[in-house]
């Protein structure tokens, strides 16, 4: 395989834009002598629950970690079983496990690589406490079929909104449908830090004021520790790099959505390719198409000797993973996508000369181009 030449996301346009507002903002930080939460975690706080119109946004270490706290927020713990996706990162589940209560798997819609709704009904039992939704790819997942699931139920919803900052689903924004959304600011994530960093949202007022005291070591006052916590704060240069870019995320995925409808213009009628739907709300973390067939290592393996870098978001559902070694078989949406998708290259900034050459590469690799 020959070293790409165009890689799968490339951070260093947004980096060379805001470059002196980046440093105008770290100075700012190094010069204020605070450097783990803070003033600066406390106006990105701010500036951020208004932007998602939530009452409480509060920063934390990690996605990760907001799943694991906004769980814990919820009094989740060993006996309670959460119905999730099988076709996500193994974050979802992990935090599941890591407050001691029991993932539900339940089989993805095809169409839209989310939790299908139809299906939870069947994997509610008496100990069912909560749904938890991934909005993958910056697809929202069907919030409205899924709340009315909870409301019947009398389930908590928890949001994984790590790859859907910005999203809107019915004129709100992802991660504010539930009782608790949780975001992640990997890099990588269409808004992302340069390090880890995560947020916990929500409407609540006694979940917020758990999940301010979980981050710090289940303490309101300091040295005045009430529950067993974690050490999971955002730190203040996080927050200053995150204030600096929150501006220009609508902007930033509004260009995604562009990247996403050129692709679809390119690749629309190939045979034995299936492209995502586009739709105004959603954010385009990952452009994934199906290669039907079986031939999507193929079609990968012939993009990359082109120089052209491609992922597989996830190649094993989890259900499948060795940790939990599960014979095949039981959700088969999830196994048949994975086995499916391909995500190309995608970043706001993505060159539209570039974006023509990887599709024609798609289609010369599916053969419907000589
Ligand atoms: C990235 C991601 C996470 C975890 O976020 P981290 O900040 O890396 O801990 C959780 N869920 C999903 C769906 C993700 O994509």
């Amino acid at each position: 395989m020959e070293r790409s030449k165009i890689p799968v996301l490339d951070l260093t346009p947004e980096v060379e834009e805001l470059w002196e507002d980046f440093q105008a903002a770290i100075a700012r930080v190094l010069r204020s002598g605070q450097f783990i939460l803070g003033p600066e975690v406390e106006a990105f706080e701010r500036e951020v629950a208004e932007y998602l119109g939530v009452k409480h946004a509060i920063g934390v270490n990690s996605g990760t970690d907001a799943l694991v706290l906004s769980l814990r927020a919820l009094e989740i713990g060993p006996g309670d079983e959460v119905i999730t996706t099988p076709f996500t990162f193994f974050a979802t589940a992990e935090a599941i496990h890591l407050v001691g209560a029991t993932p539900v798997y339940v089989d993805i819609d095809p169409e839209s690589f989310n939790l299908d709704p139809k299906r939870i009904e069947e994997a509610i039992t008496p100990r069912t406490r909560a749904i938890l939704p991934v909005h993958l790819y910056g697809r929202p997942a069907d919030m409205d079929a899924i709340l009315a699931v909870a409301r019947a139920y009398g389930l908590k919803v928890i949001e994984d909104t790590a790859q859907a900052f910005g999203a809107v689903v019915g004129g709100k924004k992802a991660g504010t449908l539930g009782d608790v959304g949780a975001f992640s600011f990997f890099p990588s994530k269409n808004l992302g830090a340069y390090g880890d960093g995560g947020l916990v949202v929500t409407d609540d007022d006694e979940v917020a004021e758990r999940v301010r005291m979980l981050r710090a070591h289940g303490s309101r006052k300091k040295y005045f520790n009430e529950m067993i916590g974690y050490n999971s704060r955002l730190d203040a240069l996080q927050a200053a790099i995150l204030r600096v870019k929150l501006p220009h995320i609508d902007r930033w995925n509004a260009a995604r959505r562009l990247v996403a409808r050129r692709y679809n213009a390119l690749l629309e009628g190939v045979p034995g390719i299936v492209i995502p739907d586009v739709q105004e709300g959603y954010v385009f973390h990952q452009y994934t198409i199906r290669v039907l067939g079986g031939k999507r290592d193929a079609v990968r393996r012939f993009l990359a000797d082109r120089g052209i870098a491609t992922m597989v978001y996830y190649p094993v559902p989890l259900h499948r993973l060795p940790v939990y070694s599960t014979p095949p078989g039981e959700f088969p949406e999830a196994e048949r996508a994975a086995s499916e998708v391909l995500s190309l290259p995608i970043w706001p900034k993505l060159p539209p000369a570039v974006l023509h050459e990887v599709a024609h590469a798609v289609r010369e690799a599916v053969g419907s181009e000589e």
